[in-house]
């Protein structure tokens, strides 16, 4: 594993949130509550509008296991769960669902990278 992958807060086990995670998860908390009520609050779209859109936003490359790397991270709830993010990324993502508790979103406060996919 090349050292281009950071770390933060390890050993994720016995981290402590900080004043900073706790503002994060306030924040994403509340942007992510703004956006369901948008959506919620949108007329749905007509099949012909929705084609537009997928052959505006499409088509997402194919990617195989071997694209990611498998993070462990430590979300606000405080469970510890693995992810997975592009290779190409230094650091995975912001947030996760937890997979324990169902949290949506948990923001990650911590985390270690665990290695590629295999193939
Ligand atoms: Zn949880």
């Amino acid at each position: 594993m090349t050292n281009k992958y950071e770390s933060h807060g390890t050993p994720l086990a016995e981290y402590r949130l900080t004043r900073d995670d706790h503002r994060r998860q306030e924040e994403k908390e509340r942007s992510t509550a703004y956006v369901r009520r948008v959506v919620d609050s949108a007329p749905p779209l007509s099949a012909e509008v929705a084609s537009k859109l997928r052959d505006l936003l499409g088509p997402f490359p194919r990617r195989s296991p071997s694209d990611y790397m498998r993070w462990r991270v430590r979300l606000y709830c405080g469970h510890i769960q693995e992810v997975a993010c592009l290779l190409s990324e230094p650091r995975p993502a912001s947030e996760a669902r937890c997979k324990e508790c169902g949290k949506n979103p948990s923001v990650i406060v911590a985390f270690e990278p665990d290695g590629p996919f295999e193939e």
